[in-house]
């Protein structure tokens, strides 16, 4: 049903993946992608977001493979995390234009931006399960702040919506939709699920399905997200790396 050509969300030893770029590059040539996106988690992710002297390594290396393989295209992205409710994500303005492509997502290991934005995304989230705080209150808020991200950020993809953190999905894809930003199935988490998808899906929202490998066999491995997209009816128009098969 669906034929997916690129995978844009991959991880290697720059983060906490287990393979090199070049692992990566290979895994996906074997699978027949014709693009792949390096993107490693952004700095502010304790223990393993990428190191800022790390970035011109990993232009010269992506360069490198480029010249190397020719059948396929390489992008050096970054996963870039939600550090603050005013939309902050964690690569600063100059480091902007040194990735091909920004994918954002919330994390729980990334330190937010100040101790005040700490209490409210991360207290506000995870104590919500615990006491009886507005569930209602926190969802929207954090809604607003991945719009707020979007709208100030060239991003091109939300990761993994809904998991680790609750939101409104009609709200987000009504303004992904506007921002042309697309939301990703990951194959890995099973988020979105099929139930959001189909909520996503009615705001006119464009739809990606990635891996989100953390090991170069898992590149290109899009089994799980397909049968979410196929179980919501996506039609493959709507997912911005497949065709119809
Ligand atoms: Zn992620
Ligand atoms: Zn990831």
């Amino acid at each position: 049903m669906y034929n997916i050509t690129a995978d844009y969300h991959t991880h290697t030893r720059f983060s906490h993946g287990k393979g090199s770029i070049e692992d990566n590059v290979l895994a996906a040539r074997k699978k027949g992608l014709k693009k792949i996106a390096i993107t490693d988690h952004g700095f502010a992710h304790i223990g393993f977001g990428i190191r800022f002297k790390d970035v011109d390594r990993m232009r010269q290396e992506v360069q490198r493979l480029e010249d190397k393989y020719t059948d396929i295209e390489i992008l050096l992205g970054v996963e870039a995390n939600l550090i603050g409710l005013d939309g902050t994500i964690d690569i600063p303005e100059e480091y902007i234009d040194k990735f091909d492509i920004i994918l954002m997502g919330f994390h729980k290991g990334a330190v937010p931006k100040s101790f005040k934005e700490a209490i409210k995304l991360y207290a506000g989230n995870f104590l919500s399960g615990i006491l009886p705080m507005d569930k209602k209150n926190i969802r929207l808020q954090n809604t607003q702040a991945m719009i707020r991200a979007i709208e100030r950020y060239p991003i091109k993809i939300i990761t993994h919506p809904g998991a680790k953190i609750d939101i409104d999905t009609r709200l987000l894809a009504q303004h992904a939709a506007k921002r042309g930003v697309a939301l990703e199935i990951n194959a890995s988490h099973g988020f979105m699920t099929t139930e959001y998808v189909k909520i996503a899906l009615r705001e006119g929202v464009s739809f990606v399905i990635n891996s989100d490998a953390h090991h170069p066999s898992k590149v290109g491995d899009f089994a799980k997200g397909i049968e979410i997209a196929s179980a919501a009816g996506l039609n493959p128009d709507r997912i911005i790396n497949a065709s119809h098969a």
